[in-house]
């Protein structure tokens, strides 16, 4: 069961082409793991500039098991119905990139810490977790 709730969102600076562009990961592990490629003209010779974090739907509603262990591709299992232990977790990642995510990260946090539903938020905020506006963004 997987619970991807949060995915990072790097953005590079690309020597090829010059251009700033934004990637979007699977996982923590795969952003750390795996080469970066430029969205724009699939050169590998990026620097990582800052990072961001994308809330995303799960792709399970349902709670397997109350571990809190991570799973094999670095994403921790989070109760979804618990949007404070979200809350926490988003913290944690932000603490962890030492980064201002924004005015939007800190608006979602705050509504999930004062125990809003996580989906609720997403659908009152829906520039949050799209796209970001970087000209060129791409999945990895
Ligand atoms: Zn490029």
């Amino acid at each position: 069961m997987r619970y991807n709730f949060a995915m990072p969102i790097y953005e590079y600076a690309c020597h090829d082409c010059k251009r700033r562009v934004s990637l979007l990961w699977r996982s923590f592990a795969d952003a750390q793991e795996r080469e970066a490629v430029c969205p724009r003209c699939g050169g590998t010779n990026l620097t990582r500039l800052m990072s961001r974090v994308a809330v995303v739907r799960s792709e399970s509603s349902r709670l397997d098991s109350a571990s809190d262990d991570f799973s094999p591709d670095g994403m921790p299992d989070i109760d979804e119905n618990d949007p404070k232990a979200l809350a926490r977790f988003m913290r944690k990642m932000a603490d962890e990139t030492g980064e201002d995510l924004g005015d939007d990260f800190e608006e979602v946090v705050g509504r999930l810490e004062a125990g809003e539903d996580p989906e609720s938020i997403e659908q009152s905020m829906p520039e949050f977790g799209s796209s970001p506006s970087s000209d060129d963004f791409g999945v990895m």
